[in-house]
């Protein structure tokens, strides 16, 4: 990703107005893991010497997170009960794109809620499960066609 960016991210980045944590997001998967953070040297006894250069922690660059997703899903494997789960997909249409964008915040926090408060009532009504469930919510953003329009 990081060579993608680097590569077609000026010009990209000329013809898309994105919004400034895109921009730094891109920035720092970019330079994750080159000179450019800095880093540390490591000579050894022998005569070798390994460099290994800063990561940039960004939540978003996939250098860095793929350890932690890791972690992260063990731990959801951890609190798995042994019952039959369901995945299940609350879309916004792409005309909201624009306002999403602007207004991160609010707009998933009204999405979470309207999810949520949805698989609730839904569950809970005898017609369809008649049950009390429970679920994780996880958030996966996808502004590729609002940018290419
Ligand atoms: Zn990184």
């Amino acid at each position: 990703m990081a060579d993608i960016f680097r590569l077609h991210g000026p010009a990209y980045k000329r013809s898309h107005p994105m919004p400034l944590q895109h921009l730094r997001a891109m920035r720092a998967i970019e330079v994750c893991r080159t000179a450019t953070l800095g880093g540390h040297r490591y000579e050894y006894s022998c005569g070798h010497v390994d460099i290994s250069y800063n990561s940039c922690r960004n939540r978003h660059c996939p250098k860095c997170q793929t350890l932690q997703k890791e972690k992260w899903i063990e731990a959801r494997c951890e609190d798995l009960l042994p019952v039959q789960y369901f995945h299940v997909v609350f879309t916004i249409p792409s005309e909201l794109n624009p306002l999403v964008i602007m207004n991160q915040k609010v707009m998933y926090n009204i999405l979470f809620r309207a999810a949520s408060e949805t698989i609730i009532e839904l569950s809970n009504n005898p017609k369809h499960l008649g049950a009390r469930t429970g679920f994780i919510g996880i958030l996966h953003t996808s502004f590729l066609n609002f940018a290419a329009e």
